[in-house]
Parts: C-alpha cells; structure tokens; sequence
C-alpha cells in the first residue's frame, strides 16, 4: 500500500514527507484533463475512514475542506479527501504509476477489490511516521 499526496503539514510530529507547497503542480492542459477523471476516481473509491474535521485549504484558495483528513482507497494506494482538492483545484500532479492504474481500470475505482484487511492497512499505512 502506498500513500499518496500526504505532506508534512497533515502530522504533529516530524515526519519524512515534502510539505504542501513542494509538490509538483501543472496548468497544462493535458494534466487539467488527466485530473477531472483523477478527482472522480478519488472521490468514488471506498472510504476506509470518515473524519468531519474541517481545514482551509492549505495553499490558500481559502476554501473549507470538509472532511478533509478522511481516508480513501482503491487497494494499492491511500489518500485524503482533501487531495481531489489540490489536485482539480491547485493542478498537483499525482505519481504516474497511480495514473497508470486509475486509467487501466477505466477511471471506475475497484471498489469491489477493496476488503476488511485491505482497509486496515491502508489506516495503517496513512499514518505511518517512521
Ligand atoms: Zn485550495
């Protein structure tokens, strides 16, 4: 299971991650198109935790993310609610081995592929600080 766009600003403590203004974004068209079906695969995959915690967006847009920390996956990587966010909205890029898969599943999350011990590693996995 990986993580992905978790920054240094989502933990109290130290931990060994960029922080939010370090993450590659792009205005480019070709991504704008990449990140409408990107923000609907993460927002459609399977929440593994619901979390009613609310921030501002922390690059400034000064929108509320609801929910923000809330956890999703599709069975290889985990996220926050709040990437869609800074993805649809700030142009931040994902890995292209997680774009890769979302597109080879059609953009439809596997939602089915997703059980009990799949979900608890990817809690474990989100929090990870070693
Ligand atoms: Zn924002």
């Amino acid at each position: 299971m990986l993580r992905v766009g978790f920054v240094r600003e989502f933990f109290e403590g130290p931990v060994d991650l960029p922080g939010i203004h370090e993450l590659t974004r792009s205005d480019s068209g070709e991504w704008r198109e990449i990140a409408t079906f990107a923000v609907a695969y993460l927002a459609g995959s399977p929440v593994v935790a619901e979390f009613t915690e609310t921030e501002q967006c922390l690059l400034g847009c000064g929108e509320n993310l609801v929910g923000c920390s809330s956890l999703f996956t599709d069975g290889s990587w985990v996220w926050r609610r709040d990437l869609g966010h800074y993805v649809g909205r700030h142009g931040v890029l994902l890995p292209s081995e997680f774009v890769e898969r979302m597109q080879g599943f059609g953009w439809k999350p596997p939602a089915d592929a997703v059980d009990a011990s799949l979900a608890r590693l990817a809690l474990q996995t989100a929090w990870q600080v070693d």
